[in-house]
């Protein structure tokens, strides 16, 4: 079972893909969580993807491939995952399909999270993320106990770079511009499952859960 999470930042991938996969039992794989780290940790991969993030660009694919490359030949992603910011265009999208397919596996289904520009800006300018264990926030929509704490872990609260308004602005291009035809990609395959992102947490992922099971889950 190989489910992937598709739409445009602020969308709520990375909250949804993290319940859909604790639901389902499987790993959640989140390539813009596995990058921030490596720049963190300053790895080589961190050091050349930091200016393309800054940028709100792509990292380029064959940086991006072969990192979860290397993630889905692991034991615990051998038969299933949840793919949350991967693929992101179309020559992605047909190397997780190759790769899938050496392993006689595919892609089960492809998630898309629909929301209003209106409601991503606002999402994206008032998220605050968890430095200790990732756990996200909003200032107004669903606000920690504690102004700068996470209510899980008890770490400090951060915005990330990217979600600066100009920054922002770039990277909603860049989904319209490449990770649309990705959608039609899976379209065409008849995997796409679109779902409304707006509305209560608990609710989307009650219709994701509702979309994706079928024959194959
Ligand atoms: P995210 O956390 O999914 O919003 O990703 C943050 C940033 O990481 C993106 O704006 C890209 O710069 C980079 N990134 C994440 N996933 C991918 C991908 N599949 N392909 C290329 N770049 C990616």
């Amino acid at each position: 079972m190989f489910v992937i999470f598709l739409g445009p930042p602020g969308a709520g991938k990375g909250t949804q893909a993290h319940k859909v996969a604790e639901e389902l039992g499987i790993l959640h794989v989140a390539t813009g969580d596995i990058l921030r780290e490596d720049v963190k940790q300053g790895s080589d991969l961190g050091l050349q993807a930091k200016s393309f993030m800054d940028r709100g660009e792509l990292v380029p694919d064959d940086l991006v491939i072969a990192m979860i490359m290397e993630r889905i030949s692991r034991q615990d992603a051998v038969s299933s995952a949840v793919f949350d910011g991967f693929p992101r265009n179309i020559s992605q999208a047909e190397a997780l399909e190759s790769r899938l397919a050496d392993r006689g596996a595919s892609v089960s289904a492809a998630v898309y999270l629909k929301v209003s520009e209106a409601a991503l800006v606002s999402r994206l300018a008032g998220r605050w993320l968890c430095r200790e264990c990732g756990a996200n926030y909003h200032e107004v929509n669903h606000p920690p106990a504690q102004v700068g704490r996470c209510d899980m872990c008890g770490g400090t609260l951060y915005q990330r770079s990217d979600d600066a308004p100009e920054t922002v602005h770039r990277r909603l291009q860049v989904f319209l511009e490449q990770t649309e035809p990705a959608l039609e990609y899976y379209r065409q395959r008849g995997l796409l499952a679109e779902v409304p992102g707006e509305g209560p947490i608990a609710e989307v992922t009650e219709r994701i859960i509702r979309a994706v099971s079928g024959p194959g889950l």
